[in-house]
């Protein structure tokens, strides 16, 4: 993955502009390659264009400059196909664009204005199950339903029966009765959600026919729904899908990206590396039980931290030596992190701070940088309006329609926080600003300093393109001194290129000497 596409201007401004007095920092990457802060959107619950209380695709295109002056360079398009629910995870028709979220020109309008901006677009991908009103579902139920006793169904005659798995034996409780025939199906999500038969070429041929489409609509890669269950526990089967899928999309577009959404152990989400596609969530690092949480709540010393992340990168590797882990923290199947951490703030920015220090390519889900909040375990909850303005301003959504009533946003709203210095959002965009600025945090290989790293503070060197930096991680609530001499690293020329601290001091490197401050992570370079 390490080819680029083209090397950008940056940087001139980028160095002084990270700082807290940060309001015109640059935006652009100095390298455009799939290493891309990638920022999850929900169409519905994010920007309305038109008045109608939901959000659609030319909000989104009004609210790019939002995107990027926060620093991130990609987007993710949750489910933009027409579908029977809010969230559109049920497909009807792949190939087009939900009345509710607008037309394919305005689809398109949205790819150009992004790329001007130099912002690639993802799209969901979601291929384990279209809807049960998808045509080629109600064909094949129909076809099933019109034959005559005794008589088997024919794929000659209509290939859906082997687009779906049909059985006359009820398998499990996710398989569904047919009314009026003797057939089930599995629909392991749910009743409206038929399980495609990823083993039948046509349908596959068909999913590639769909993949080139968005491809020639100028999509830059793809977040694939679910392939954990493509085949039930057939990792072997499911790797080879996405294989297949992928060797399809690079023949169209060589620098194509792809993400897989693989929950599960971490030992699974190694295997699936196999598959030689680029990215696997990096659900370990994630959710309240993960790596990034853990540690900020101090469950997990920055020690464990820097030697889990080293682990995990050294088996990625391993596994796929063109790897671009994709971590984040919650997304929107995951109650928010403001919950998680109890609406803490200092404990939001420490989590910001760790993940936006990891290599690959980090995922932000839309309001996390403000530290709005879920509600509960109901998913609606987790997919509110994003709160631009605690007024009655333009552009805001009224969410999902079962999302509980009543619920608040605690922290402040968007329009407050980007012109606070001290905010939230002022400290990711910080973090986003130094990793734009070097390359090297998110496609370096990270080495831990033995002789610097204890308990709460660690440090690490990350090598890329010849340079090196180091990072030092400081979890506890306390500054402390960092002494560089009493390492054998050779320390000469460093200067602090980069602090990301949730009490907002910056930290200071005088003889050898780096003065951190609590909850942070310092960035020295040369
Ligand atoms: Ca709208």
């Amino acid at each position: 993955m390490k080819k680029f596409v083209s090397v950008l201007l940056v940087i001139a401004l980028c160095m002084a502009g990270c700082g807290r007095d940060s309001s015109s920092a640059s935006v652009y990457a100095a390298v455009e390659d799939n290493y891309r802060n990638y920022y999850e959107i929900f169409v519905y619950s994010f920007y309305d264009s038109d008045g109608d209380g939901i959000g659609d695709l030319k909000g989104v295109e009004e609210k790019l400059d939002y995107v990027a002056d926060l620093g991130c360079n990609g987007i993710w398009l949750m489910p933009v196909c027409p579908s029977t629910t809010y969230h559109k995870y049920d497909v009807t028709d792949y190939m087009s664009i939900d009345p509710e979220y607008g037309t394919m020109q305005d689809f398109e309008s949205l790819i150009k204005a992004a790329h001007d901006k130099h912002i690639n677009i993802i799209v969901d991908m979601v291929i384990n199950h279209s809807s049960s009103k998808h045509p080629w579902f109600i064909e094949a139920t129909d076809y099933l339903r019109g034959l005559n006793v005794g008589e088997e169904p024919d794929s000659a005659i209509c290939p859906y029966v082997d687009y779906y798995h049909f059985s006359k034996e009820k398998k499990d409780n996710t398989w569904y009765q047919i009314d009026g025939t003797e057939y089930y199906y599995e629909g392991s999500f749910w009743s409206e959600m038929p399980d495609l038969n990823l083993s039948d070429q046509r349908l596959m041929n068909e999913i590639k026919d769909i993949m080139s489409f968005w491809m020639d609509k100028g999509v830059d890669g793809f977040r694939m729904d679910a392939p954990l269950h493509y085949e039930e526990t057939d990792t072997k089967f499911n790797t080879s899908v996405l294989n297949e899928l992928y060797e399809h999309c690079k023949t169209v577009n060589p620098d194509i990206y792809m993400v897989s959404e693989v929950w599960a152990s971490e030992q699974s989400i190694e295997e699936y590396y196999d598959s030689n596609t680029p990215s696997m969530f990096d659900f370990t690092f994630a959710q309240a039980e993960g790596d990034i949480i853990k540690t900020t709540r101090g469950n997990e010393k920055a020690e464990r931290f820097v030697s889990r992340m080293v682990e995990y990168e050294d088996g990625r590797s391993k596994r796929n030596p063109t790897y671009i882990n994709a971590p984040f923290i919650t997304n929107h199947d995951m109650p928010r992190v403001s919950n998680v951490l109890n609406g803490k703030t200092d404990k939001m920015k420490m989590s910001a701070a760790l993940l936006l220090s990891m290599t690959g390519s980090p995922f932000i889900y839309y309001g996390e940088e403000l530290g709005m909040s879920s509600s509960g375990t109901k998913d609606e909850n987790k997919r509110l309006p994003m709160y631009w303005s605690d007024k009655d301003a333009a552009g805001m959504c009224k969410g999902p329609v079962d999302a509980d009533e009543g619920i608040t946003q605690k922290c402040e709203p968007a329009d407050i926080q980007c012109e606070d210095e001290t905010s939230l959002y002022n400290l990711y965009k910080r973090a986003l600003c130094i990793r734009n600025a070097n390359p090297a945090i998110a496609r370096g290989k990270s080495v831990i300093l033995d002789e610097l790293t204890r308990d709460n503070i660690a440090v690490i060197s990350r090598t890329w393109d010849e340079k090196t930096i180091y990072i030092i991680y400081n979890t506890s609530k306390e500054g402390v001194e960092v002494g560089l001499k009493d390492a054998t690293e050779d320390f000469s020329g460093l200067s602090v290129i980069g602090t990301v601290s949730a009490y907002g001091t910056e930290s200071a490197l005088n003889e050898g000497i780096v003065n951190v401050p609590g909850y942070s992570v310092t960035y020295l370079g040369r």
